[in-house]
């Protein structure tokens, strides 16, 4: 079985607009081990959002190949796509997407069902990732009645409800101040370390080199290579 949680080759992204092509993503390709904690770094439209969306499936590249865990999901059609992804994939945006008539665990069992989970498992497996974010007391909070701080750890939590192999972290930090930014870090090293899964988390904080193994710096839609200083 492979090692790589992720493995992208050649990977490119052309946007059709109508002033012309855009190129998000040119020959982009790097491998991710398994268990990594990543950092994926560059200015606001060098491709960051582009990618993670390729990778998690809810984007196509529009040339080259990306494997996770060894498997090349551009072969599955639409709805398996989506399955897949919603088992195997935890994703955290920038907008955190907590719907707001729900609370807290409310919003983390939404996206266990989606993902499949039996009802038992569900309930043990919200408890437990709402302990992780230190939030079990705020289960019955609805997103108004708490911190941005507290709502990024609650939507943190619901990436992690299925137990993903993988998260993809969309600048999850930009709204938040650092006190946060760390806490919210602490929380991502320790799932990294207790359970093995993969992080790829774009940012612009350098906040967050503070925490993760390695680097990966896009300009203008091409990878200046692991572990480079950041720009
Ligand atoms: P980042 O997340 O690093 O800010 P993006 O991946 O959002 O970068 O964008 C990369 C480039 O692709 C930018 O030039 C952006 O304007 C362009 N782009 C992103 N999404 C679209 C889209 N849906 N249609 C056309 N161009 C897009
Ligand atoms: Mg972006």
């Amino acid at each position: 079985m492979s090692e790589n949680a992720i493995s992208a080759q050649g990977v490119g992204r052309v946007y059709a607009s109508d002033s012309g092509a855009v190129q998000a993503l040119r020959d982009v390709s790097f491998e991710l081990r398994r268990g990594q904690f990543v950092a994926l770094r560059g200015r606001s439209g060098s491709g960051k959002t582009t990618l993670l969306n390729c990778l998690g499936g809810l984007d196509s590249p529009t040339s080259g190949q990306i494997k996770i865990h060894g498997k090349d999901i551009s072969t599955l059609d639409e709805a398996a796509r989506t399955q897949w992804r919603r088992q195997r994939i935890g994703f955290v945006f920038q907008q955190m997407g907590l719907l707001p008539s729900f609370s807290a665990y409310e919003n983390l069992d939404v996206m266990a069902r989606l993902g499949g989970l039996p009802r038992r498992e569900r309930r043990q497996s919200i408890h437990e990732c709402l302990e992780l974010v230190g939030l079990l007391d705020y289960h019955d909070h609805r997103p108004y009645e708490m911190s941005g701080g507290q709502q990024q750890r609650i939507a943190i939590a619901r990436a992690l409800v299925t137990a993903p192999d993988l998260i993809l972290a969309d600048e999850p930090s930009s709204e938040l101040d650092s006190e946060t930014t760390h806490e919210i870090m602490g929380v991502l090293k320790t799932f990294v370390r207790e359970r093995g899964v993969s992080i790829l988390l774009s940012s612009h904080d350098p906040i967050v080199s503070e925490y993760v193994d390695r680097t990966l710096t896009l300009r203008d839609g091409q990878l200046m290579g692991a572990g480079e200083a950041p720009a």
